[in-house]
């Protein structure tokens, strides 16, 4: 039987894992993210291990972005410039790759995310859908004819521009536009606008409804642009799970009935919905990425 080694770099932590499928995990390991000088040697020490008492066919990696993807491109499987202290420009693909000599396949995280669900979760028996995550950021994985959307780079469907809420007076918290989607929408700016842990908000707070809001505003630019068969809303702001029958109520009333599909018009409950895999995910996402890269 196949073993595979998965990778999830977060902006935490880091989660390796032996898996010969996706309920078969035969071992794993959690460490803290510090700088790629201490933490590739980990992955690699882990891998290796492993790799050496029964050969791994592949590895797959979902990281934190942004990444280089363009493998034309030399440094192709790095992390891009970020503000992210001790990460801009460090390379994962190549080191992993060179010590252990199998392929490595390497995407976004909220990409590998939408991997997993596509394949084994709330995006089976589709072609194309999108995976939003609501956590620390936002981010979006889009998935078309089961492909990761080829990219110069790769989508940053979370800086998208919003139009305020009139009664929101919060001026935003991202370091490059302030009140994108992030900016506004992201588990901190919720915290910040409101001075307190976002799950300690009660479900009549009009945070939600403005988390509502600019989420909906963020899925009607989604149907508009890619018109994926299945938007999947996942991250921890999301587990309140009341915001899903609001954002629905919000997108079909911004939308207007321009968008006659039934799958909007008719099942928005089954058009917007919570991930199937929860957190697994991203883990099950970085095993997809390891068999595409083996096959
Ligand atoms: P990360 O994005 O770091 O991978 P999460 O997706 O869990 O991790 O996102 C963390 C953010 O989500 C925190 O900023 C917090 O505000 C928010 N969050 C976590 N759990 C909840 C919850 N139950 N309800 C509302 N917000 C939450
Ligand atoms: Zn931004």
């Amino acid at each position: 039987m196949a073993l595979y080694g998965v990778v999830e770099t977060g902006g935490t932590k880091m989660v390796c894992a032996i898996v010969a499928g996706p309920d078969d995990i035969r071992d794993e390991v959690r460490f803290p993210t510090t700088t790629p000088e201490e933490n590739i040697p980990q992955i690699i020490a882990f891998l290796a291990d492993h790799h050496a008492k029964t050969p791994l066919t592949s590895v797959g990696i979902g990281s934190f972005g942004p990444i280089i993807l363009d493998r034309s491109l030399p440094n192709y499987g790095s992390v891009a410039p970020t503000t992210k202290p001790f990460w801009s420009n460090a390379p994962v693909v190549a080191p992993i790759n060179a010590a252990l000599g199998i392929p490595v396949g390497f995407d976004l995280d909220v990409t590998a995310a939408a991997l997993g669900e596509l394949t084994w979760g709330a995006g089976k028996d589709l072609q194309h859908v999108v995976y939003y995550t609501v956590g620390t950021g936002i981010g979006a994985g889009v998935i078309a004819h089961g492909q990761p959307l080829p990219c110069m780079m790769h989508p940053e469907a979370g800086h998208q521009r919003l139009s305020r809420n009139p009664q929101d007076t919060f001026p935003g918290n991202c370091t490059f536009h302030s009140d994108c989607l992030e900016g506004l929408a992201a588990g901190p700016a919720i915290e910040k606008r409101w001075g307190t842990k976002a799950h300690l908000l009660p479900a009549d707070h009009i945070a939600w409804e403005f988390e509502a809001d600019y989420l909906a505003q963020a899925i009607m630019n989604t149907v508009l642009f890619v018109s994926p068969q299945r938007i999947i809303l996942g991250g921890g702001v999301m587990e309140q799970l009341h915001l899903f029958p609001m954002i629905r109520r919000n997108v079909l009333a911004r939308l207007n009935g321009y968008i006659s599909s039934t799958a909007i018009v008719d099942q928005i409950d089954e058009y917007i919905v919570p991930p199937a895999l929860g957190n697994r995910a991203g883990m099950l996402g970085a095993l997809v990425l390891a068999m595409r890269a083996a096959a």
